[in-house]
């Protein structure tokens, strides 16, 4: 499924099986010379076929369309390298791009388990990586980025679209910008009906510190138009903002509660989170989302800790939170 929501910009509806996220939107900036598209859905059969039928019907010569990369995560970067031709780029930032040169390898799954055990995830390495996403539906090989830093140009048709780096759901996130028309393409840095998720990875522990900051970086340009990567378009971009700065002071605040009752990892003050997950109580939560809800609840313990009003301590291979 396509449209053309502004003039040479198609939003291509990648399905995403199994996901919660349903959908991610691709989008596809038709220029004079060559096309860039943005984000590419999981390196699985269904993501494969969507993408690869609406350029078909589109018209789009392959040999002449480059990649931008939002961040590193597999339902944006996963068909970057099946789709790619001797002749085109794969553009992306350089932190999110490290992280994709080791991220199909078992041994980086494997460090990024064994920490989310550290954080009281209630699993083996095996079954942890077993269950995720991230390593099921990676990229199918080692893609040749090209790292673009921030303020790099990219001039497509109609557009004059700027890299603006916006770390935080991931160590390198970047978005787009065309200041003259107030567009951003948004990647997951901003979601409308739900919140990005925030949670620490191999390079950076306190990740919510780097998003509030980039959302405020954010705060500060001409929106007119965001373009999302998931679901439903934002209609106040800057009220969107307020709303997820919100959000994150009030799961802070939660976090905080849950601590005072008594010392706890991260993975028991997850279970006592409210989580907008259809799964009938934290039990029976499918093992990817109790992954990602310990990380959620780790990075705003770790932001608390930031703030001086937690610290952790090590006990017997696990951090455990107490009051300050
Ligand atoms: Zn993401
Ligand atoms: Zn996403």
């Amino acid at each position: 499924m396509y449209e053309e929501i502004l003039r040479g910009i198609w939003r291509i509806q990648v399905p995403l099986p199994r996901s919660p996220l349903k959908v991610l939107n691709s989008y596809l900036i038709k220029g004079d010379s060559r096309h860039l598209l943005v984000d590419t859905g999981f390196n699985r059969p269904e993501c494969r076929e969507a993408l690869e039928q609406a350029l078909q019907e589109l018209a789009v010569d392959r040999s002449k369309t480059d990649f931008f990369i939002t961040h590193l995560h597999s339902d944006h970067s996963g068909l970057a390298g099946a789709f790619k031709t001797d002749t085109t780029k794969v553009f992306c930032s350089r932190a999110d791009g490290q992280i994709m040169r080791v991220g199909n390898t078992r041994a980086y799954w494997e460090e990024l388990a064994a920490r989310y055990i550290s954080y009281g995830l209630r699993s083996t390495i095996d079954d942890a990586i077993r269950h995720h996403p991230g390593f099921r539906f990676h990229e199918s090989e080692v893609v040749d980025y090209h790292y673009v830093e921030e303020g790099e140009l990219f001039a497509i048709g109609d557009y004059q679209l700027r890299c603006v780096l916006t770390p935080g759901h991931t160590p390198g996130h970047m978005c787009l910008y065309e200041a003259e028309k107030g567009i951003l393409l948004a990647g997951d840095h901003i979601l409308g009906d739900i919140t990005p998720v925030i949670s620490p990875d191999i390079v950076n522990e306190d990740p919510l510190s780097l998003y509030l900051q980039s959302l405020d970086k954010v705060d500060r340009l001409n929106l007119r138009t965001v373009l999302v990567a998931h679901r439903k378009m934002l209609e106040d971009p800057h009220q969107r903002i307020a709303e997820l700065k919100a959000h994150h002071a009030r799961r802070l605040d939660e976090a905080y509660r849950i601590v005072t009752q008594a010392p706890q990892d991260a993975y028991e003050i997850a279970s006592q989170m409210t989580w907008d997950i259809r799964a009938r109580d934290w039990e029976n939560f499918p093992a990817a989302q109790k992954w990602f809800a310990t990380g959620e609840a780790f990075a705003h313990l770790q932001h608390l800790r930031q703030l001086g009003k937690v610290e952790r301590r090590l006990e017997n291979g696990i951090y455990r939170f107490y009051v300050v």
